[in-house]
């Protein structure tokens, strides 16, 4: 396990202050702001705003269920109201609240800075810490949302009074939009916004949200920015048939044509493929990889024909596996509720994720016909509609430029990812969407998102907190 010097803030390494320095500079560069140590004592007290903000936020409860996200509302407007910025805020239900503000700019496409300020419930009794702590131990910032997602949200907050601060000419609208219920699908945040608070995107070309993120391994930073995600198809299986007494089974029943169906799922998985941003991702990962892994990374389209190779990744990786093929995953099912009746009905749920390539209509179909035969139907509990955000813009030569000019040798890895955030809402309206954040995790380092004591390393947040104000400033000043 290797570290990378920008991340050791150790006051008394003498090479980190060097490269601290080194830091400074390039970023004033970036910024054309002429006082070097003038710009390194701003982005200091920022960054000791941005901390200060981030433990109040992680105190501010919003567990979703049931969310309360009109606290995390509250929180911004009071800074908004201190910094004399004009804000607007909606409930799509009680106590769930929205939250934006607009700094214009010119005509460009304008730029949305996307979070959700909901966390997912913590079970304390597995946490060494109370989960709404907020306070910084060893040097860690901890907390449910100090990484989802609300130290990128203090992040985008940073920026987007930076901006504001400055004063200077926008080339572009900056939009901070900070929204509930992200974590239960978004449809009291970013779903209801965009049915009820349309003017919000409208005009807007570019949206930055949570899904990407640093790493740092031997010393190789890697940048990983999700361009799509796979596509949550939920479904329900239902069977009704002739209910009757345990002791004298017909032929078929509602249960059985259920299990027939599963099996049939079970053996027919989904024939895998490499769409063309995983294989991408894959080729990119295929840089550092070892032999084993190598060679069939560097081109994924013809390894996944082989069999072997589509199991031993499945076996070892299930997390990349599940980028080359649609999966379902069998996670609730019912019955009787009694030992000796059979049900006149029974169901069975799936969590089906689609690659991006395919429409869920499609998928959907090709379900029914795989299970027709036993006599089940396929209900449709949810479905999104599958969109990728292309890379050659404006906005990711800017995550890439940026970030390769601060960490000299570091890349920037367009990211397909398995699981789904609210991005996929703001891709159907045909906004370029990205999920970005430079903060760098080191290997190994434990960051407990949506698992056991939260939290995040107090100098590589302050370190983000400048890179990604460097990396929207380039996108937002001609
Ligand atoms: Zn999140």
């Amino acid at each position: 396990m290797g570290h990378f010097p920008y991340n050791v803030r150790s006051e008394f390494s003498e090479v980190s202050i060097v490269k601290r320095a080194t830091r400074f500079i390039v970023i004033s560069i970036f910024l054309f702001i002429p006082g070097i140590s003038a710009y390194a004592q701003d982005i200091q007290s920022l960054e000791d705003e941005a901390v200060a903000w981030l433990q109040e936020l992680i105190r501010t409860d919003t567990i979703n269920p049931p969310g309360n996200e009109s606290r995390a509302v509250d929180f911004y407007a009071r800074i908004f109201e201190a910094e004399g910025i004009e804000y607007e805020t909606a409930e799509s239900a009680p106590g769930r609240g929205n939250i934006w503000a607009r700094l214009k700019g010119g005509d460009e496409p304008g730029l949305i800075l996307l979070q959700h300020t909901d966390v997912v419930p913590a079970d304390e009794e597995f946490w060494t810490i109370p989960p709404l702590s907020g306070d910084i131990r060893d040097g860690y910032i901890l907390g449910r949302g100090a990484r989802d997602m609300k130290g990128l949200g203090i992040t985008q907050l940073a920026t987007f009074l930076s901006l504001h601060r400055s004063g200077q000419p926008l080339n572009r609208d900056v939009i901070f939009l900070a929204t509930a219920d992200e974590e239960a699908g978004g449809y009291f945040g970013v779903g209801w916004l965009i049915e009820n608070r349309p003017e919000i995107f409208a005009g807007a070309g570019f949206l930055l949200n949570e899904g990407g993120g640093g790493s740092s391994e031997d010393g190789e930073i890697v940048f990983s920015t999700e361009v799509t995600q796979k596509v949550p198809v939920w479904l329900r299986l239902h069977a009704v048939d002739i209910p009757g007494h345990g002791s004298s089974p017909r032929p078929d029943s509602s249960v059985t044509r259920i299990v027939r169906a599963l099996n049939t799922i079970l053996d027919n998985p989904f024939p895998p493929r490499a769409i063309g941003p995983v294989a991408t991702y894959f080729q990119s990962l295929s840089v550092t990889m070892d032999d084993e892994w190598g060679p069939a990374y560097a081109d994924i389209s013809r390894a996944i024909q082989d069999p072997a190779f589509v199991e031993k990744l499945h076996a070892a990786r299930a997390g990349h596996h599940s980028l080359i093929r649609d999966t379902c995953s069998m996670t609730r099912m019912e019955g009787s509720s009694k030992i000796n009746v059979i049900p006149p009905e029974a169901w069975a749920e799936l969590d089906c994720r689609v690659l991006p390539d395919k429409p869920a209509e499609q998928f959907i179909a090709e379900m029914r016909d795989l299970v027709a035969p036993t006599g089940v139907e396929v209900e449709v509990i949810m479905a999104f509609t599958p969109a990728i955000s292309e890379t050659n813009t404006r906005l990711f030569q800017a995550i890439e430029r940026v970030t390769g000019e601060l960490y000299p040798g570091s890349r920037v890895l367009p990211s397909v990812s398995t699981g789904f955030t609210d991005s996929h809402f703001t891709r159907d309206l045909g906004i370029i969407s990205y999920g970005f954040n430079p903060l760098i995790t080191e290997s190994g380092e434990h960051t407990g998102v949506h698992g056991n004591d939260e939290q995040v390393r107090e100098s590589a947040f302050r370190q983000a907190i400048g890179d990604y104000y460097a990396v929207v400033r380039n996108v937002v000043y001609d």
